[in-house]
């Protein structure tokens, strides 16, 4: 179990009280990107191919601030590029932390051995480090040699002073299932609080578009993994109606509005991995995007997407509304044989359009960030 338990009360009764009101939709995870700058240069990242004039902006204290209060979420994910660039990230978790928001730092960990003395360890503040498989998987994912074992060494730092750890983690192509299960095994024995797995998604501006896992592959893979992982104990950060839809057990649309993401241009649409637009507030988001015209089905560029951004918040609104879905993978572990759910089928997908471009374009310029249609067929 990766979450604390009072964290997961602390959630349950939000839910509950979004339930009790009839809110339709609302965020469970805020996704806050201070700043696009990072200090590694990724092949699978989609973050970080702005130009400097971009690259440069920093979101202020006050504006993040704003961000968590207008959304509400309990909790909140800090992620970039790389926030611990930011001068003012410490003020910016203070802040949070002070508003009793759960936050994650998520970090490549190069400076975070240097930055500990800048933050307080408590239950309502974690940090998530970035690792994608063993050292040589991670550094070839990094496109640099040496920082699997930064990383290491920064996790037992961290640890050492009291601070909450837990590792994030992308699967690409290419890892099989029991190097997989090894390197959970390796994670769980550096003692941190939690694993956050998510197969890759193929980000329209990364560079290396070759490695990421199709749908079909992503559930043969997590199938293998859950299977290898019987009597394992793997602190995994996740809900088991999730970890049953990543082995292909549940059909599931996904749930962008729970991941709402605030970066230096505004509310982008529709989620965290597609940049289609921006909203000037969350209000604005929540209201005025078309969420049907996204998602698995409806959307080209969805067709492959599982990530814990998009599906989480979906799995754990059907198990507030369907606790006993998950006795099944509590009592037996995730099911790992037998018949999958069926797939929401492609046909009437609307084709891919490929509006980034156009986008960096417009910020580039210094133009308003927010004038982007919520339609993207509207652009
Ligand atoms: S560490 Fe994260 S933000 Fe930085 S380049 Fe890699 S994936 Fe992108
Ligand atoms: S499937 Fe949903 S979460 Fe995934 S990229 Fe599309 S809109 Fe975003």
């Amino acid at each position: 179990m990766g979450v604390a338990l009072s964290q997961q009360l602390r959630i349950g009764a939000y839910i509950l009280k979004q339930r009790l009101a009839g809110v339709r939709r609302y965020p469970l995870v805020l996704m806050l990107e201070p700043l696009f700058r990072c200090n590694l240069a990724c092949a699978g990242c989609g973050k970080i191919d702005y130009p400097d004039s971009i690259l440069d902006r920093r979101m202020s204290v006050a504006e993040a601030v704003g961000a968590v209060e207008e959304c509400g979420a309990p909790v909140v994910s800090i992620a970039g590029g790389e926030p611990l660039i930011h001068r003012e990230i410490d003020r910016i978790v203070d802040a949070i932390v002070a508003r009793r928001r759960y936050v994650y730092l998520c970090t490549n960990a190069l400076l975070l051995e240097k930055k500990l003395d800048l933050f307080e360890p408590g239950p309502f503040f974690s940090f998530s480090i970035h690792l994608d498989g063993p050292r040589a998987v991670h550094d070839r994912s990094v496109c640099r040699a040496g920082v699997h074992d930064v990383a290491v060494a920064a996790i037992g730092a961290a640890r050492a002073r009291g601070f909450r750890v837990s590792v994030n983690c992308t699967l690409f192509d290419g890892m099989g299932s029991g190097e997989v299960a090894d390197f959970f095994d390796s994670v769980a024995t550096l003692g941190v609080d939690g694993i956050t797995v998510s197969p890759g998604y193929a980000y329209e501006r990364a560079p290396d578009q070759q490695h990421f896992l199709n749908r079909r592959k992503t559930k043969a893979l997590f199938r293998a993994v859950f299977a290898r992982g019987r009597g394992r104990r793997w602190p995994l950060n996740h809900s088991a109606l999730y970890l049953e839809f990543l082995a292909g057990n549940r059909t599931y649309r996904c749930t962008p509005w729970g991941n709402p993401t605030r970066n230096v241009f505004g509310w982008q649409r529709p989620c965290y991995l597609l940049g289609e637009g921006y909203a000037p507030s969350f209000r604005a988001l929540m209201e005025e995007t078309d969420w049907d015209s996204y998602g698995t089905g409806n959307y080209e560029k969805c067709a492959d997407c599982m990530a814990h951004c998009g599906y989480e918040a979906t799995a754990v609104e059907d198990l507030a509304a369907h606790p006993w879905k998950a006795l099944p993978a509590a009592l037996f572990g995730v099911r790992t044989e037998g018949k999958m759910a069926p797939e929401i089928p492609l046909a009437g997908a609307r084709p891919a359009e490929y509006v980034s471009a156009g986008l960096v374009g417009e910020r580039s310029r210094g133009q308003s960030p927010t004038g982007s249609s919520a339609n993207p067929s509207g652009q």
